[in-house]
């Protein structure tokens, strides 16, 4: 037996077998064929191309139609590399001397990539292309397209070095009871996916993936950030009587869930949830949410094989707005790019992606596609109370512009016959540094500020939230982060906009203490989550929390706001002091 300590991602333990995920080519290592088969394998190789080149043509058509002729250009590039006589003579030349296909061709690559290392350049976006073009042509001589981990026969605990938003996004959930990786941070998204479909997560376990195997028993602990490997009876019988005990805590929580987020002396807060998809919309109401306080539709995309249309948009949309009629639902444009990259839009390859062309940006740089997400939206507002937010402003003109396409799409619907509510509300992510500063000209143009915690630490401590070698250093509780909080709250609240949060937040549930004490008026979170934050958002009176936060202001560090702001909310709080002692491992 052995055990591997990791950061806890999503909570819930659970015990089963090991797949070992590597969403990478798998290379096998050179391989030599008999001489009889050569003739047959270039017949392979030949097929592999030929589907390859059917795959780009299609893809190519797919953008070419969604978003232009400029876009679709790259799959030419894609073309000519295929076609490349070099590469494809270099391979056959190679199989000739009695290589399989996957040798040869991965080796006529390998030797572009060297010949141009040598000539002391990189390839810039070729080598991107290249990479992209090998692995197309590996996974047609595999026989497989890249699946992911859409079809899984058995349930299984996935162990990856990294598992990307999309590949999370399409999993089969029925069959995943929980992953470990070696990368990401608490607010990866794809520790944010596993969150919502309520299975755990654990990461930044550094070189896990060569001490496991497939079918290896093991189990995860979510809550402590816990794996472990080739468990022994005794572990195995005290694993059950963890599950039992985190059961019964969460089934203690759960008597809060039909009381209202309401304050002893009276402050209402509206706590919501945060979704990915329609299909968690009676997760949300079994959990007590008074709506949704961010749909992130970017998972529509990241799960379809092509951009979803504007009537399939509009389904899930209305689906979401009627089932939670006439709560409100906060439904946030498409915040693709970053690591949210679905492969058939076809994004640039970037440096430095989180910095890039990401969230509006991206949105604004593609106006069909986002225009035909603002229609299905507007359309779908006809069934329920949405709310409209838009991720990722860092400038003025932004949201002015998006203001813009949507006056146009709510003409387009007026000519086309479709109703719409007229007076849904706007409001912007506040989620950079920028956003915070120029706060009080955000205000002027809109309804509301949802401030998103995960990126707006990441921007404005520099830490890569998915990066686990910064990891210990990402932490809501800073100062900084603090102090940005509280200036977009007045900045705001003096400009007329209400303001929540819905960033995740972390399990300590004296952050809420504090952000109440801040004057939020709305926070969304997990589902899963809320059961506990009614309990203590019943416990104190709004002056209570003003004065916790007061006394932040005069600590430097996190640890010394934690430990001390702690201290004196037990104390404030006695009702509290079993759950906010659980964060701190001690017992006063
Ligand atoms: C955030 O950044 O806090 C947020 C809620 O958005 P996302 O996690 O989807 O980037
Ligand atoms: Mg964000």
């Amino acid at each position: 037996m052995s055990r591997f300590h990791g950061r806890a991602g999503a909570p819930g333990i659970t015990q089963g077998t090991v797949l070992v995920y590597d969403p990478m080519v798998p290379t096998s290592g050179p391989r030599k064929i008999p001489h009889e088969e050569i003739p047959a394998e270039l017949e392979r190789f030949a097929v592999a191309l030929k589907t390859t080149d059917t795959g780009i043509q299609e893809a190519r058509g797919r953008i070419a139609d969604e978003l232009g002729e400029d876009h679709a250009k790259i799959f030419d590039a894609h073309r000519f590399i295929l076609n490349d006589q070099t590469l494809l003579s270099r391979t056959r030349d190679m199989i000739h001397e009695g290589w399989s296909s996957e040798t040869a061709y991965t080796e006529a690559c390998e030797e572009i990539y060297r010949s141009f290392a040598a000539l002391g350049g990189g390839l810039g976006d070729r080598g991107g292309d290249l990479r992209d073009v090998e692995r197309r042509v590996l996974s047609h001589l595999q026989g497989r397209r890249a699946s992911g981990l859409r079809h899984l026969p058995d349930p299984v605990i996935i162990v990856a070095r990294d598992i990307s938003p999309s590949d999370t996004a399409t999993m089969d959930r029925s069959k995943v009871l929980g992953f470990i990786t070696e990368r990401g941070g608490e607010a990866s998204h794809s520790v944010i996916l596993g969150r919502s479909m309520g299975i755990p997560v654990v990461m930044g376990v550094e070189g896990l993936v060569d001490h496991v195997q497939n079918g290896d028993e093991a189990i995860l602990d979510g809550h402590t950030g816990t794996f472990v490997l080739h468990p022994d009876e005794k572990t195995l019988v005290g694993f059950e009587d963890l599950v039992k005990a985190y059961d019964d805590l969460e089934r203690d929580s759960l008597r809060y869930k039909d009381f209202p987020a309401e304050t002893r002396d009276g402050r209402q807060i509206e706590l919501l949830a945060n979704i990915e998809s329609p299909n968690e919309v009676t997760a949300t109401r079994k959990h007590g949410a008074a709506g949704i306080g961010l749909y992130r539709t970017e998972y529509l995309y990241l799960t379809a094989e092509e951009a979803p249309s504007e009537d399939e948009q509009f389904e899930a949309y209305r689906m979401v707005l009627e089932g939670m009629n006439p709560d409100p639902v906060i439904i946030r444009t498409m915040d693709l790019g970053g690591d949210k990259v679905a492969s058939y839009l076809n994004f640039p390859r970037e440096d430095n992606p989180s910095l890039g062309w990401r969230g509006v940006r991206f949105a604004l740089g593609n106006i069909g596609l986002f225009k035909t997400q603002l229609r299905a939206i507007y359309r779908a507002s006809a069934y329920g109370n949405l709310r409209l937010m838009v991720p990722m402003i860092s400038q003025v003109e932004e949201i002015r512009r998006v203001k813009s396409l949507i006056g146009e799409v709510k003409a387009e619907l007026n000519n086309t016959g479709h109703p719409y509510a007229e007076d849904s509300q706007i409001g912007v992510m506040v989620e950079t540094p920028s956003a915070v500063v120029i706060a009080h000209m955000l205000a002027r143009e809109i309804d509301f500020f949802s401030i998103g915690t995960n990126d707006l630490i990441q921007y404005s401590l520099a830490i890569d939230r998915d990066n686990s070698y910064v990891q210990h250093m990402y932490d809501p509780f800073n100062p900084a982060i603090l102090r940005q909080i509280k200036r977009a709250v007045k900045a705001g609240k003096n400009g007329g906009c209400w303001v929540g949060i819905c960033g995740e937040l972390p399990e300590d549930p004296l952050f809420v203490l504090l952000l109440i004490g801040l004057g939020l008026d709305e926070i969304s979170a997990s589902a899963y989550r809320i059961p506990e934050l009614k309990r203590v958002i019943r416990n104190i009176t709004y002056d209570q929390a003003k004065n916790l936060i007061k006394s932040a202001w005069s600590y430097s560090t996190a640890d010394e706001i934690r430990r001390n702001v702690r201290r004196l909310a037990i104390r404030k709080f006695p009702e509290l002091k079993e759950i906010l002692n659980r964060y701190q491992g001690v017992q006063d």
